[in-house]
C-alpha cells in the first residue's frame, strides 16, 4: 500500500493518501482546499487514480478540498450520511465499506465531536483514521455543532478503543508536531478518555473546557455544507492560464519545453547558469537573459513585468530553484522549463552559445 500523511500548516490539518500499489487506485481522507494543487501534483507523480475523497465530518477550522477535486479529477465525494452535506456522491452508514484496488476502507459512524463524525478503518483494521473524534492523548471538542461528550465518549471507546491494541490511529489534526498513535497508547495514557475515567469524569472534563470559536468558522461552515463547493466567502483559487503549466509537488509551475517551442515570442527567458557554462557544450535558447541564480529576485526587477518568465539552465534542477525564489517574491507568471536546456534540445530546439546580455 502506498500511504502518504499531509499536513496543512495554516490549520494544522492532516490529509492522508492511501493507495493500492497495483491498481494504483487511490483515495484522499480529509483533503483542504488550499491544498488542492499540491494533492494533485503528488497523485500525479506517483500515476494514482484519485477514485474518493473521505471527509471524516463537516469541518469547521478549514474547507474541505473534495468539491475542488472532484472537478479537477473525477473523484467521488464521499462522507457520512448523518455529516448532513449536500453534493457527496457516496453517503456512509455505520458499517460500510468503500474499495479501492485490493483495499477496503470500512466507515465507522463515530459521533461526539459532531453528529455527522466517521472514523474510517482499513479493512484489515491496521490503521484507523479518527477525524476529530480522538486525537493523540486528547479528543475533539464538543461544544458545537451537535456535539456531545456523552456520545464521543462511546464513540471512542466502542467504536475506536476496541480495535486491535497494535491498530495505529491518525487524526485530522495535531497542534505539536505528534503525527500517530496506537489504540494501546491511547487507551493507556489518553488524559481525557483513557485509564480508568468513566462516562462521568470524561463528560464533567469537556464540559469545563471553554474553548474560544475556531478562527475560519464563518467561511468553513457554509463552503463545508456543500462538501467545499466555493462561496462568496471562499472563492475558486485562480489558476494561471498564460500557458499549460502543470504544478509540481516539489511546489513550483512547470512549463513544457513543446510549448515554449511554439510560444518563444510572447514570453521572457531566463537562463541561470553561469556565462561560461553557456559558452561551453551546452549553449542557451536564443535570446535568453542571463540572470545569477544567487540574486534573481533582484535581477529579474529589470525584466518586462508584462510578460511571463519562463526559466532555464542545463537539466532544470537550478531554474526550479529560480523558480521557487521568484514564485516566494511574488511574481505571477514565472514556470521552470521541465527538463531545462537538455529537453528542448531532445525535442528539437536550437541551442547557442551565447545569452542575450
Ligand atoms: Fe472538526
Amino acid at each position: 500500500m502506498i500511504f502518504r500523511q499531509l499536513l496543512d500548516a495554516r490549520s494544522w490539518t492532516y490529509t492522508y493518501l492511501l493507495a493500492d500499489e497495483e491498481t494504483k487506485e487511490a483515495v484522499l481522507i480529509d483533503p483542504v482546499f488550499e491544498q488542492a494543487r499540491r494533492d494533485c501534483a503528488l497523485l500525479e507523480e506517483l500515476g494514482l487514480k484519485l477514485l474518493y475523497t473521505l471527509d471524516t465530518h463537516v469541518h469547521a477550522d478549514h474547507v474541505t478540498g473534495a468539491w475542488l477535486l472532484r472537478e479537477k479529477l473525477g473523484s467521488k465525494i464521499a462522507l457520512m450520511h448523518s455529516a448532513g452535506a449536500k453534493g457527496a456522491d457516496v453517503e456512509f452508514s455505520d458499517g460500510d465499506l468503500i474499495k479501492f484496488g485490493s483495499l477496503a476502507i470500512e466507515a465507522r459512524s463515530t459521533p461526539g465531536h459532531t453528529s455527522g463524525c466517521g472514523t474510517y478503518v482499513l479493512s484489515d483494521k491496521s490503521m484507523a483514521f479518527t477525524g476529530d473524534c480522538l486525537l493523540i492523548r486528547g479528543c475533539g471538542r464538543t461544544d458545537f455543532q451537535q456535539g456531545s461528550s456523552k456520545q464521543m465518549y462511546h464513540s471512542i471507546k466502542d467504536k475506536i478503543l476496541s480495535l486491535p491494541s497494535s491498530c495505529a490511529l491518525y487524526p485530522a489534526h495535531d497542534y505539536s508536531g505528534r503525527m500517530m498513535t496506537t489504540v494501546a497508547e491511547e487507551t493507556e495514557h489518553n488524559p481525557r478518555c483513557g485509564g480508568e475515567r468513566s462516562e462521568s469524569d470524561f463528560v464533567g472534563l469537556m464540559e469545563a473546557l471553554g474553548l474560544p470559536h475556531p478562527a475560519q468558522l464563518d467561511v468553513a461552515l457554509p463552503a463545508n455544507l456543500q462538501c467545499g463547493e466555493p462561496t462568496d466567502k471562499k472563492p475558486m483559487p485562480v489558476e494561471p492560464t498564460w500557458a499549460p503549466l502543470r504544478y509540481s509537488y516539489a511546489g513550483i509551475w512547470q512549463v513544457g519545453a513543446q510549448w515554449l517551442m511554439e510560444h518563444t515570442s510572447e514570453v521572457q527567458i531566463v537562463d541561470v547558469r553561469p556565462a561560461d557554462e553557456i559558452a561551453g557544450a551546452l549553449g542557451t535558447i536564443e535570446g535568453a537573459t542571463l540572470l545569477a541564480l544567487d540574486n534573481v529576485v533582484e535581477e529579474a526587477q529589470s525584466l518586462d513585468a508584462n510578460r511571463p518568465i519562463v526559466v532555464v539552465c542545463r537539466s532544470g534542477g537550478r531554474s526550479a530553484q529560480a523558480t521557487a525564489k521568484l514564485m516566494k517574491a511574488g511574481f505571477q507568471s514565472v514556470a521552470n522549463l521541465q527538463g531545462g536546456a537538455l529537453r528542448w534540445s531532445a525535442v528539437g530546439g536550437n541551442l547557442v552559445s551565447q545569452a542575450a546580455s
